[in-house]
């Protein structure tokens, strides 16, 4: 069987190393991955939560001594002024978890130098061009056509980006600061950098305001902090994310929602081994993991706006929009109800029933539901 990976962006590597990490010991199934040099992935894509570093440390061996992605830790997400009581709220991971911040061109480059697949450099116009078994097709979002596409919900569309050439020594976690536009992401991307991006949706604020706003908000006084570029998006996935069950979308092709919760290059795993149940074990079905990738991908939707709806210190036109957002899904509000009933020491505990599924909503535990309603609801500054 062949496999070809279109694309070397955060997608097609960690797509292309989990599909041949997990086939390296069947000599019948052979990987290549394709891509054009002269377009270059997304510069963005700088953290994650909790799985990926996992197949990094198996598939690589990396480790925080042997370090060539020059990663740092990443121990959970600060939010700063979101909702009216804290102004300062941890989503921490578990204390016996860490993950990731890092610079993707990096980690592209030592995932493709590990010699577990073949990598071609070619532009691909047409899948006739290529002559395996499946393609997984990461080739990023610029030829997406809009008619393709669902909406996923989510109040943010455009972000200005920007970098300091310092790392505050402190801070191991992202910063999610929320802003009178909406978020700012500020992530410790190695050792000697971080990274800002100021999302905001550009109907209700005009790129101008933003910008001023991101200057204000981050001191860009001192000089420290560079504007690098801006991008707009949209939030969506795919109507066929399978097409002739031989095409397979994957990363900004299959899908998009904003980066609060860094939940992309994880969805992109969980993709990988739906379609591997598939493909490779022969025990799934391209239906069925269709079905099962819409349901994640909401749910990743629902537990993002969740974090809206609580509001920010902010009474603004924004906020006042992103408030309004209600949650459809009655897996989401039976996990909420039945968070209240119980303390966070119970949920965490998991030898304690709490009558609803032991295996999460989209990336969350039923604890994180909880902090994060305490968080918002509980005065603790
Ligand atoms: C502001 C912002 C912040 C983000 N933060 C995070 C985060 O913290 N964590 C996270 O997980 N995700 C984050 N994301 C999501 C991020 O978009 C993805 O992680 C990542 O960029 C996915 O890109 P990709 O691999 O799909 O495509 P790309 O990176 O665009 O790569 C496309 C690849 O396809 C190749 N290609 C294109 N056309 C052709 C062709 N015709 N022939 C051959 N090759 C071709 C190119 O050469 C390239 O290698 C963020 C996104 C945004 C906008």
């Amino acid at each position: 069987m062949k496999i070809t990976v279109l694309g070397r962006g955060n997608a097609g590597c960690l797509t292309a190393l989990y599909y041949s990490y997990y086939t390296r010991n069947q000599k019948d199934i052979h990987i290549e991955l394709i891509h054009d040099p002269d377009i270059p992935p997304e510069k963005v894509g700088q953290a994650t939560v909790l799985e990926p570093p996992g197949l990094l440390w198996k598939a690589l061996g990396i480790n925080w001594y042997d370090n060539p992605i020059d990663a740092t830790p990443k121990l959970g997400i600060l939010y700063e002024n979101w909702g009216k009581k804290n102004h300062k709220f941890f989503h921490p991971f578990p204390l016996n978890d860490i993950t990731l911040h890092y610079t993707p061109s990096k980690l592209q480059d030592v995932i493709l130098e590990s010699e577990y697949f073949n990598v071609e450099e070619k532009h691909i116009n047409d899948y006739n061009q290529i002559d395996s078994d499946f393609i997984f097709d990461c080739r990023g979002r610029h030829t997406n056509k809009q008619d393709d596409y669902y909406n996923l919900i989510n109040p943010v569309n455009s972000v200005l980006l920007g970098e300091s050439n310092s790392k505050e020594c402190d801070i191991n976690w992202t910063r999610a600061v929320a802003t009178p536009d909406g978020w700012t992401f500020v992530i410790p991307k190695t050792t000697q950098n971080t990274s800002y991006g100021y999302l905001y949706n550009d109907k209700i604020t005009s790129i101008e305001e933003a910008s001023a706003n991101f200057e204000k908000l981050f001191d860009f006084s001192k000089g420290e902090i560079e504007k690098k570029t801006s991008l707009k998006f949209n939030n969506y996935i795919a109507k066929r994310p399978i097409i002739d069950d031989r095409i397979i979308l994957g990363g900004n092709r299959l899908f998009f929602l904003e980066p609060l919760e860094a939940t992309a290059i994880q969805a992109y795993l969980f993709w990988a081994q739906r379609t591997f149940w598939w493909i490779i074990d022969k025990r799934s079905n391209p239906n069925f993991a269709t079905q099962e990738l819409y349901k994640y991908t909401t749910q990743l939707q629902n537990f993002i706006l969740w974090h809206y709806v609580f509001g920010s210190k902010y009474n603004t036109p924004f906020w006042r929009y992103a408030q309004e957002f209600t949650i459809n899904d009655d897996e989401f509000h039976k996990i909420v109800f039945a968070i209240k009933k119980f303390s966070l020491i119970d949920i965490i505990d998991d030898r304690i029933d709490i009558g609803v599924s032991p295996h999460g909503y989209g990336q969350w535990m039923p604890w994180s539901f909880k902090n994060w309603y305490e968080g918002m609801k509980n005065d603790k500054s």
